[in-house]
């Protein structure tokens, strides 16, 4: 192809219709290669669809088309500045919600490549699971909970930031299987894989869920033992022997575990399966579900009781106090997503970063 082009003459033309011309179908070829995939991974080529109909692009499955426009988003921007569980923390090395996301995204890609399902569709969803979240982490959650009549929870946020708030109200317009897999991510119950473990429509979207519980439970060990809330020699003894003494043998165990025993139970060496499922054995779920009794004994509630915590929720109920009979301060395209005005305050203080919300709240009158 010759490279030294001018733009608008007909040698220019001619080049762009010969490469068009020439160019294989890569969408196409993307698509045919998910056919080699499970029985049970979802195909980008039979997705439900978007809430509007639209183009297919040329190069991309509709799968990777929306991981790419939520990592455009103005909302997966801000993750960076928004609380995992430890607040506006001066060391550099504390999780935020945006490495939170990036992991629980690498994780969850693994898990699916090694269990032959849509590594794209799983890799969507991670990416797109906290864009709802608050600043403040669950602190900021819990208050918009109490506060807001019709209640709050991440989780419908994260639907709400995809489908109404970005891209200036008209929203990303995912497939329906990224957006069932955001809704359904989080879980009402206490144990993983127990009462309220609630169901996703798809494998790859319950990855995802795993996927969130492996990737907080090591990261906010790490994180409280670099805030000496905790110490190694603090973790219960029986989970650590059978998840391994380090982060990364723990990740590295329940990760297996779930590829091994999601391959069992969905038996691909059998021939007719009712329910393939994404599973954990006894034994190491048990031992999970000791290191996250642990952490919200030992760490969350303990964080939750602090100063900083009573400050964080302080802030966001004045903000909400103050956006509620003072409407007029609110970013004008706010007005325009919601009929109702606490649910548009709601969704201006939901996507607000701790230093955003910090920065608001000490400007209140
Ligand atoms: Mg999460």
């Amino acid at each position: 192809m010759c490279y030294n082009i001018i733009v608008g003459s007909s040698a220019f033309c001619r080049e762009i219709e010969a490469f068009v011309t020439r160019r294989p179908a890569i969408r196409q070829l993307s698509e045919r290669r998910e056919e080699s995939l499970s029985p049970y991974a979802v195909k980008s080529r039979l997705s439900k669809g978007r809430l509007r109909d639209e183009e297919p692009c040329p190069i991309r499955t509709v799968f990777q088309r929306d991981r790419d426009r939520i990592i455009h988003s103005k909302a997966f921007r801000r993750l960076k500045h928004k609380t995992q569980v430890f607040i506006a923390p001066l060391g550099d090395h504390y999780v935020t919600r945006l490495t939170h996301t990036l992991e629980v995204s690498q994780i969850g890609r693994t898990i699916a490549r090694a269990l032959n399902l849509n590594e794209d569709l799983t890799e969507a969803i991670a990416l797109g699971h906290d864009l709802g979240h608050t600043p403040f982490g669950h602190v900021g959650e819990d208050v918009l909970n109490e506060l807001y009549r019709p209640g709050f929870r991440h989780n419908e946020q994260s639907l709400r930031v995809v489908d109404i708030l970005e891209n200036d109200g008209h929203g990303l317009n995912l497939t329906l299987e990224v957006r069932d897999g955001i809704l359904n991510h989080s879980k009402s119950g206490s144990d993983v894989l127990g009462d309220g473990w609630g169901e996703v429509n798809t494998l790859e979207g319950e990855i995802v869920k795993m996927a969130d519980i492996i990737a907080y439970i090591n990261h906010d060990i790490g994180d409280a033992i670099r805030a000496s809330i905790i110490t190694e020699r603090d973790l219960p003894l029986e989970a650590v022997k059978t998840l391994g003494m380090s982060h990364s043998q723990r990740i590295n165990t329940m990760v297996s575990d779930i590829i091994d025993s999601s391959w069992a139970a969905s038996g691909y060496d059998k021939i007719e399966i009712e329910k393939p499922k994404i599973t954990m054995s006894a034994s190491i779920l048990e031992a999970t579900n000791v290191l996250r009794e642990f952490l919200f004994e030992r760490v969350y509630h303990m964080k939750s009781a602090e100063e900083e915590s009573d400050r964080a929720r302080d802030m966001v109920s004045r903000l909400y106090h103050y956006f509620t009979r003072h409407e007029e301060g609110l970013p004008s395209e706010y007005l325009t997503y919601s009929d109702n005005a606490e649910r548009r305050v709601v969704d201006y203080i939901a996507g607000m970063t701790d230093q955003y919300a910090q920065r608001v709240a000490a400007g209140l009158k």
